[in-house]
C-alpha cells in the first residue's frame, strides 16, 4: 500500500460477516507494499441479507477485485456474471474479478491448499488415499482440489454422515476415477487410517482446543502425513497427537497464505514475492 492514497488508487477487498477478524488485509496490504502496486485492500462487513446490494455497490464502484469469506461464499454466486472452472467445481467462491463491471467468481482455496502441501508437507495428490474429516465448505473445496489432482481414494468422516454421503455424490459422478468411502466417527475410522497417505482435518474441530476421541494412531504407518486447515490455534489438539506420532504434519497457515497468494495473480497477472504472505501471517499467529 502507497502511503498516498490518491484517485488513481485501485480498491481490493474482502466482504464476510463478521470480517474484523480476517488476516487477509494484513498479508494482501503488505505484497501490495512489496510490489509498489498503487493499491490498497480493505474489509467490507456485509450482512446476508445486504449481499446483493454490496455486489452491485462494489461492481459499481469499480472496486478491482475482492475475496468472499463466511458466509457468502455459496450464496455470492447467483449474483456474478460468470464462474472460473475453479468455483463451478468447489461449488463456491472466494474471489471475485471485477472486469469493467462484468464479475468472475474463482476458487482459490483448493488450490491454496494443494500448494501448501506440496510446500509444508511434500504430498502430491496423484494416486494418494486421504482420509478427510469434515463435509462443509472448506471440505467441498479440498475435494475438489484433490479428485481434479488425481487423488486415488478420499474416505470422508464427518459427525453428520448424511453431508458427507451427499459431498461423495456430488464428486463421485464427475471423478470415478476416485473412489469414495464415507464413515461416521463411531463406525469404526482406524481401518481407514492403515492405508492413508493424509489425513486433512477440514472440519472446524480443534478451534476450540477440541480433539479427536474416536481417531488412534496405533500401528499406522509413521509415514502418514497429517494436515489441519485451522492455524488458530497454531498446533491443535490433533497436531499434537501427530507430533507424539512422529507423523510430519502442518496446521493451515500456508493455506490460507497459498489462496491469499492465487487471488492476488488473479487481480494483477503476477505472484507477490514468494514466501512474504505466509512470513507476515506467521509474525502475528502465534497463538
Ligand atoms: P463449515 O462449512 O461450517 O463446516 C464445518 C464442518 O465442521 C462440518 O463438517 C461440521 O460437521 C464440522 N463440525 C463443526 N463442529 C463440530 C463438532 N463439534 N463436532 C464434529 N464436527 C463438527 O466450515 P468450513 O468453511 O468448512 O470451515 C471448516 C474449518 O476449516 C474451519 O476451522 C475453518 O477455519 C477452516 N478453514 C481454513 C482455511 C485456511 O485457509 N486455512 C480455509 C477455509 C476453512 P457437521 O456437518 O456435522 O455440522
Amino acid at each position: 500500500m502507497l502511503d498516498i492514497i490518491s484517485g488513481k488508487t485501485n480498491i481490493y477487498g474482502i466482504i464476510g460477516h463478521p470480517v474484523t477478524h480476517s488476516l487477509s488485509p494484513l498479508m494482501q496490504n503488505a505484497a501490495i507494499k512489496a510490489c509498489q502496486l498503487e493499491s490498497v485492500y480493505v474489509p467490507f462487513d456485509v450482512k446476508p441479507e445486504n449481499l446483493q446490494d454490496a455486489v452491485n455497490g462494489l461492481r459499481c464502484l469499480g472496486i478491482r477485485g475482492f475475496n468472499v469469506t463466511i458466509p457468502h461464499k455459496t450464496d455470492i454466486i447467483q449474483y456474478l456474471d460468470c464462474l472460473d472452472p475453479s468455483a463451478d467445481a468447489a461449488g463456491a467462491v472466494n474471489t471475485v474479478l471485477n472486469s469493467n463491471g462484468h464479475l468472475t467468481g474463482f476458487n482459490t482455496d483448493g488450490n491454496g491448499l494443494l500448494k501448501s502441501l506440496a510446500e509444508d508437507l511434500d504430498f502430491i495428490p496423484e494416486n494418494s488415499t486421504v482420509v478427510m474429516i469434515g463435509a462443509g465448505g472448506a471440505a467441498r473445496g479440498a475435494v475438489a482440489a484433490l479428485c481434479c489432482n488425481g487423488a486415488k481414494k478420499i474416505v470422508i468422516i464427518n459427525r453428520t454422515i448424511k453431508k458427507a454421503h451427499e459431498l461423495s455424490n456430488i464428486f463421485s459422478k464427475n471423478y470415478p476415477s476416485t473412489v469414495f468411502e464415507c464413515c461416521s466417527p463411531d463406525e469404526g475410522v482406524t481401518e481407514f487410517m492403515f492405508s492413508a497417505d493424509l489425513l486433512l482435518n477440514c472440519s472446524s474441530v480443534g478451534m476450540k482446543n477440541e480433539s479427536f476421541p474416536y481417531l488412534d494412531f496405533t500401528g499406522v504407518s509413521k509415514d502418514l502425513k497429517v494436515y489441519d486447515m485451522i492455524y488458530s490455534p497454531q498446533f491443535t489438539p490433533l497436531l499434537i497427537e501427530a507430533a507424539k506420532n512422529n507423523f510430519r504434519f502442518s496446521n493451515g497457515l500456508g493455506m490460507l497464505a497459498g489462496q491469499g497468494e492465487l487471488a492476488f495473480e488473479i487481480w494483477n497477472g503476477f505472484l507477490p514475492p514468494l514466501g512474504l504472505m505466509k512470513k507476515t501471517l506467521a509474525s502475528i499467529c502465534i497463538a
